[in-house]
């Protein structure tokens, strides 16, 4: 029989990881909801209620779906790969601060590389467009991914937790923080240029990532980024502004234009499987 070995600080960790999750996550979402609401970037083209009443339902239904298939989500993958040995870092003989910060820098290229994969691989772009396809972008933008995209980023992240076999620590602050990255830097929300400016060469801002949801094919297909902005000038994939700027370029994808199809839970969830490409 295998005999599960924890330390005190993994059952800690793991005892709390729902706590420190939710705890962080409403933090974010309370501040960042003030933020919007008081100084909004730009002007809404659809609905706010509407949009935010859909994405968050399919953010729920995601929450659910992952919870009933993996109910030990990421930091369970860790923990079981660790007590096998599996992985890079459980081969290496590393300082712990060090482990942490290497395993967070890969972490974060993993899932640079895999949103890269996401908008190049037909199928996989069919998935990911229910999240590109959102009129407007805001916080509850980032929280809206087609479920069969979020159970396959899973299973995605499952395999560079066995290859790498991070410390369970590294993996839970990891997530933390890309879902907290993940409202900010969709917020209709701008940092003073000045501020802007300086924080973006290490991370992705608000600013940054609305190219991203350009309905300009080039703008789309650039930031691919989530926490550090470094990946997308190292392999070259960094577009600093929009060509139409950010008031008025248009968010989006430009074949799906029809609020029913892209903001309204069925549309969203038919999304994948309607058109020839
Ligand atoms: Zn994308």
């Amino acid at each position: 029989m295998h005999v599960m070995e924890v330390s005190a600080t993994e059952a800690y960790i793991l005892q709390h990881e729902a706590m420190v999750r939710l705890g962080f996550f409403a933090l974010v979402f309370i501040t960042m909801l003030a933020w919007e609401l008081l100084a909004p970037r730009r002007s809404p083209r659809v609905s706010k209620p509407l949009r935010w009443l859909n994405n968050l339902g399919l953010f729920a239904l995601n929450t659910l779906v992952l919870r009933l298939l993996f109910p030990a989500a990421a930091v369970g993958i860790a923990l079981s790969v660790g007590e096998m040995g599996w992985g890079l870092f459980n081969l290496l003989t590393l300082p712990f601060w060090f482990e942490i910060f290497a395993a967070l820098l890969l972490l974060d290229l993993a899932i640079y590389l895999q949103h890269i994969m996401m908008h190049r691989v037909p199928l996989l772009w069919r998935l990911h467009r229910v999240h590109h396809a959102d009129l407007d972008i805001d916080m509850t933008t980032g929280s809206r991914f087609h479920t069969i995209e979020i159970i396959v980023s899973m299973l995605i992240k499952g395999v560079v937790i066995l290859l790498l076999g991070p410390a369970l620590i590294a993996v839970l602050i990891f997530e933390v923080l890309l879902n907290g990255m993940a409202i900010f830097n969709h917020a209709n929300v701008s940092l003073p240029p000045a501020v802007e400016r300086v924080v973006r060469y290490l991370l992705v801002t608000p600013d940054m990532h609305r190219v991203h949801h350009s309905t300009v094919r080039r703008e789309t297909d650039s930031n691919y980024g989530f926490n550090l902005s470094i990946w997308d000038r190292m392999f070259r994939t960094y577009i600093d502004q929009p060509e139409m700027g950010h008031d008025k370029m248009a968010i989006g994808i430009a074949e799906f234009r029809d609020a029913k199809q892209v903001d309204q839970l069925p549309g969203m969830l038919a999304l994948p499987f309607v058109g020839k490409t």
